[in-house]
């Protein structure tokens, strides 16, 4: 008998978890299961402002997928997804692999939103994934040496960064935390260093609560960073970036942190997306399509109020545990389960011990709110690969 194959672009938050779900539930003569990622990694994403900045090393956020597969239910291909072809249940590799499914999970995550702002993806750096952190990384030194040998570059001791939302904000906690570290290696003045948060809306960390913005502006002005509020970025250029004012402001640094869209395969598939992320039903399925799941950054979900929720690995794992139930239901003649997102709270660092955020109802600040980070963070290091992984990757 042919069993349904079950194909699953990303290994991401929504992907792992889907994986993981249906590895522990079906026993392999009941599907077929195949997982596609561009590297044989998984990378914990909410940590790539550590090692942007060079306070951690990439390494340390980097797991072998092997490890978290059961060779014996699930094939793993290293592949770069070129296309997918909803209407004859076809997927193409780049490197020419013609995958057919029978079931479809797509969950590969988001791009830097530019919003059409010229020159940011020629001149602006962005967290991207494991390589655009090392390249960042490499860069804040590299500017470093060169203010050494050029010392009237005084923009290369200047570090933009575009948007002030939680990665911007996480990533000037990291960056503030690594300056005295560069400046003595480097041998600079710490006084020539200048971090600059720009932020369009009229505060940092939009619509989150002011108490909370308020205690982390503050927290990270003390450590040297300078927020430019309700002043937009026009223009990235090569000395630095424009502002919606005219002003400029030179820097040989600048890092994009001003929002995400989904996967641009999202759009060439032909589905219905804004800001690149595809509606789905209240079972995560583009309509017209009972055999795919969008998940994670890829797929757009509304909250009671009808606004957006905004994509977190927070939802995406949920997603994708719901994804994993609905598969092994569909194989198995079961009932299928609406999505419900669970919002337990957000947490963003502000460098070393130090956070903010809401948990439940509770406000959290300082190391309290760095060691509920902590928390979520091993949490989700069990969900996927059980005690032995929180012991190997976990930060005590
Ligand atoms: P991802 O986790 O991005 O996974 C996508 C996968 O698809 C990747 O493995 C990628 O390599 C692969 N892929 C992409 N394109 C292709 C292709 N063409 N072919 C093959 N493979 C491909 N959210 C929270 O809830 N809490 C946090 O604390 C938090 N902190 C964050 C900190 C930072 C610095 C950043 C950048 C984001 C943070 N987020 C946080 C957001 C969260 O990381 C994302 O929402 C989450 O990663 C989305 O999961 P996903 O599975 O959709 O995509
Ligand atoms: P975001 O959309 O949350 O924030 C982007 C910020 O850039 C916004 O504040 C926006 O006003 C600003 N901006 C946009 N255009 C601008 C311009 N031209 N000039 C200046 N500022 C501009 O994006 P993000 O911070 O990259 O986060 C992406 C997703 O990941 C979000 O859903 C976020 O919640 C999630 N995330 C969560 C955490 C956490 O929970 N700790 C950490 C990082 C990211």
């Amino acid at each position: 008998m042919m069993v349904p194959k079950i194909l699953i672009l990303g290994a991401g938050y929504g992907g792992l978890m889907t994986m993981v779900h249906l590895q522990r539930e079906l026993s392999y003569n009941e599907a077929e299961i195949t997982l596609v990622n561009k590297h044989d990694y998984h990378y914990i994403t909410t940590h790539l402002h550590e090692p942007a900045a060079g306070t951690a090393h990439h390494e340390r956020i980097k797991i072998d997928i092997k490890e978290l597969i059961d060779e014996k239910k699930v094939n793993f291909i290293e592949g770069i997804v070129k296309e997918i072809k909803p209407d004859q249940n076809l997927v193409l590799l780049e490197d020419g692999q013609e995958l057919s499914y029978d079931y479809l999970v797509i969950a590969l995550g988001s791009e830097p939103e530019t919003f059409g702002i010229k020159g940011l993806r020629e001149h602006a750096l962005s967290i991207r994934n494991i390589d655009s952190v090392r390249m960042i990384k490499e860069h804040i030194e590299y500017m470093f040496s060169k203010y050494n040998n050029e010392p009237d570059c005084e923009e290369c001791l200047t570090f933009v960064v575009g948007g002030a939302g939680f990665t911007g904000i996480e990533f000037v906690g990291e960056l503030a935390d690594r300056i005295p570290a560069l400046c003595e290696e480097f041998d600079v003045d710490p006084g020539k260093v200048k971090i600059i948060n720009i932020e369009a809306s009229p505060s940092a960390l939009p619509g989150f609560d002011q108490e909370l913005v308020r205690y982390a502006i503050d927290l990270l002005e003390k450590k040297g960073v300078t927020f430019l509020v309700n002043t937009a970025i026009k223009e990235c250029t090569d000395q630095g970036v424009i502002l919606a004012n005219g002003d400029e402001i030179k820097a040989g640094t600048v890092i994009w942190t001003g929002g995400v869209r989904g996967n641009s395969l999202i759009e060439t598939s032909g589905f219905e997306t804004k800001r690149g992320r595809a509606k789905v039903d209240d079972f995560l399925r583009p309509p017209g399509h009972e055999n795919i799941f969008i998940i994670g950054d890829c797929s757009l979900i509304f909250n009671e109020e009808g606004r957006p929720y905004p994509p977190t690995a927070q939802i995406a794992t949920q997603q994708g545990e719901n994804c994993g139930k609905n598969l092994t239901a569909q194989i198995r003649g079961g009932k299928l389960i609406p999505f419900i997102p669970h919002i337990r709270g957000t947490v963003a660092s502000l460098g070393r011990g130090e956070a903010v955020g809401v948990v439940g109802k509770r406000k959290l600040f300082g190391f309290t709110a760095y060691v509920m980070k902590k928390v979520i963070d091993h949490r989700y290091l069990y969900m996927i690969g059980g005690i032995p992984l929180v012991l190997k990757k976990g930060k005590f």
